[in-house]
């Protein structure tokens, strides 16, 4: 299971030059080129329904501490329209997305937090927490402008170009920002429109050297120190105040994936938050180097939130490592990964040999938000 998770993911994040096809695609007006035309629509009208139906529920019952379970069903419904292989380029899907992520803007740019911390949930593994001084965002990301398919005859990249917000939405959140934490270069992380608004706005991009590592755009990139616990201190909104910040020296699989920056920030008020991009310990147990830190955080420093990917290896271990008083879930339908990959909410954790339940059971609370979602916490 672990080596099959492997597998799956580190082939997930890294494969996207993958070229169009010719043939199948080749139907004009047809979405899904393996379906006749009426019941290519009857998808593409199902799909729209479904996620109406499940975005008024959100909006009617939203994110909480216990998950009531008329939210974990609209979540499952989304899982089940997503999970359409060719979901990225149907226009109801697209326009569920864009329309969700231009409610987020119009929330961030009208929502102002007196006290504790509220964050959003963005696209993929992209949060933007944001205090009574402060606003942070990590990985955020536009969204993939092609997805994986696996075709009965071997993998192929299908161009989704309508699939990403648009560029003026994206400059939106960013101008509702301070910084902007990437955790690694995989592309559903490092986003370089992003960056660069971040960095045209005099704002700080902070990585580790492998983001964009040999371009120009990675010489802009500020480098801290990958040391576990160390504190370290990061000039935000033009010197007018300071974040205090550990970079914790992860990495998405020590079977030689990339490094993978693990995030932990301290606000002016002394709440805290921690992004762990996507680390991952697999296969596991024999991949512990990074547990030495993980299982040591909560000696250090104090956590609020944990913002971590849904299929990290021993959720659990990270959680009682950490300590926090709330585990947000990311990485989410990616939907950039072939159909099988796109790791849904409703965790697909037997298979995946996942012990998010058990995190759960350490009485960890442990909440999956939409595109777009919010919560507030008041330690
Ligand atoms: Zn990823």
């Amino acid at each position: 299971m672990h080596a099959r998770l492997g597998l799956v993911i580190v082939v997930g994040c890294v494969l996207f030059s993958l070229t169009g096809v010719a043939g199948e695609e080749d139907k004009p007006g047809l979405i899904n080129p393996s379906l006749n035309a009426n019941d290519d629509a009857f998808i593409g009208r199902q799909s729209g329904l479904f996620l109406q139906e499940a975005d008024a529920v959100l909006k009617r019952v939203p994110p909480a501490l216990q998950e009531p379970e008329e939210r974990k069903l609209a979540l499952y419904l989304i899982d089940a329209v997503l999970h359409d292989t060719r979901a990225p380029n149907r226009p109801e899907v697209q326009t569920f997305y864009h329309t969700r992520m231009e409610e987020t803007a119009q929330s961030l740019e009208t929502t102002k937090v007196t006290s504790g911390l509220r964050i959003w949930k963005m696209y993929n593994h992209g949060f933007i927490a944001r205090t009574a001084t402060v606003t942070v965002a990590f990985d955020l990301f536009r969204g993939p402008a092609q997805f994986r398919w696996d075709a009965p005859d071997g993998r192929k990249g299908i161009p989704s170009p309508d699939f990403p917000i648009s560029d003026e939405l994206a400059k939106r959140l960013v101008q509702q920002c301070d910084v902007l934490f990437v955790s690694h270069p995989h592309d559903d992380h490092a986003d370089p429109f992003v960056v660069t608004t971040f960095l045209e706005q005099g704002k700080p991009v902070v990585g580790p050297e492998n983001v964009f590592q040999g371009k120009p755009l990675g010489e802009k990139i500020t480098h801290l120190k990958r040391e576990a616990h160390t504190e370290q201190t990061l000039a935000i909104q033009n010197g007018q105040r300071n974040l205090k910040v550990v970079i914790y020296p992860g990495q998405q699989y020590q079977d030689g994936g990339p490094q993978n920056n693990v995030s932990l920030v301290i606000t002016p008020e002394g709440l805290s938050f921690a992004h762990n991009g996507d680390q991952i310990n697999d296969p596991y147990p024999a991949y512990q180097e990074d547990f030495k830190w993980i299982d040591a955080v909560r000696e250090h420093h104090r956590v609020d939130v944990l913002m971590t990917n849904n299929w990290t290896m021993d959720m659990a271990r990270m959680a009682k490592g950490f300590n926090p008083k709330l585990v947000l879930l990311g990485h989410q339908n990616e939907m950039g990964h072939q159909m099988n990959d796109r790791v849904p909410y409703w965790g697909d954790a037997k298979f995946l040999g996942l012990n998010v339940d058990e995190a759960r059971a350490a009485g960890y609370p442990v909440l999956n938000m939409a595109w777009g979602e919010s919560i507030l916490l008041v330690p």
